[in-house]
């Protein structure tokens, strides 16, 4: 037997139904006003380089400088702020990606060792520079995940390890399995991130006190990049540090296949 609601269970209902339509929008704003901001930011980014090598350009064009060693140095400049354009928009790019929600990564069956050696070979002239002592502790694992996203986060976290780090520092680089998790631990002996910085580092474009960042190339992404990943696995991320003395990152993923037990 039908049973006919009340008036008020009907008003009731509709009450509940606005409630739950009247966030949604509030999200998609939220949302919307979220994505103005990073075009707006990203916008602002690549403009500053982009108005230095026109400068640069202009006063090369005109014949302004015409010492060669000024000249020299200008092209450097120009190559320099080039090279920071495509580091920005490749981060960009890789944000972006992230957040399409087409974007379906495909999975496949990675060596984590193997990816790990991989990037060590290309920190090598940086790490010659800084004459940096890197640790590996890396057991044999393999997991199931984009290739992409797993290069993504070592790459991000390893590189800021050894950017940020001080001349004759050290770089400790874990890998283990707990459970069906791959906890990566990336820890560093340089200069350290300020408490009232640690929320904020994980926010596109933020970077730690102007005046270091200009010493140290960076485009501010690196680390939001890790955090969408760590999210986008429901892994989580742990960030701790102390200036002057370093910082260490810890990363838990839900993505273990199989380990090849050491002999
Ligand atoms: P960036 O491209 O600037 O390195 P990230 O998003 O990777 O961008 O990091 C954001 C900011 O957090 C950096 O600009 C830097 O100030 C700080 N930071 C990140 N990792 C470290 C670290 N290992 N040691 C000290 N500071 C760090």
């Amino acid at each position: 037997e039908y049973h006919y609601p009340e008036l008020s269970e009907i008003t009731v209902a509709i009450e509940s139904m606005n409630e739950e339509i009247g966030e949604n929008l509030n999200q998609l704003e939220k949302q919307k006003q979220i994505r103005q901001e990073f075009f707006s930011n990203a916008s602002h980014e690549l403009k500053t380089p982009l108005t230095s090598i026109m400068g640069y350009t202009e006063l090369l064009r005109t014949h302004t400088i015409t010492d060669p060693k000024q000249v020299d140095r200008c092209l450097e400049h120009v190559a320099r702020e080039g090279k920071h354009m495509t580091q920005l928009v490749n981060d960009i790019l890789m944000v972006s990606k992230l957040e399409s929600e087409e974007y379906r990564a495909p999975f496949s069956h990675i060596s984590v060792r193997e990816v790990l050696d991989g990037l060590l070979e290309r920190f090598k002239v940086q790490q010659e520079k800084m004459n940096l002592n890197i640790v590996v502790d890396c057991q044999d694992l393999y997991v199931y995940a984009n290739k992409g996203h797993i290069e993504g986060v070592f790459e991000n976290l390893i590189s800021n390890a050894i950017k940020y780090n001080v001349y004759d520092g050290t770089v400790s680089i874990s890998c283990y399995a707990s459970g069906k998790n791959m906890i990566l631990k990336v820890q560093d002996t340089g200069i350290g991130i300020p408490q009232e910085d640690q929320e904020k580092v994980f926010q596109r474009f933020y970077r730690v006190d102007k005046q270091r960042s200009k010493v140290i190339s960076g485009t501010g992404l690196g680390l939001s990049i890790v955090k969408h990943i760590v999210h986008f696995y429901k892994g989580s991320i742990e960030l701790e540090s102390k200036e002057q003395k370093g910082t260490t990152i810890t990363l838990s993923l839900p993505i273990l296949v199989h380990t090849i037990p050491e002999d």
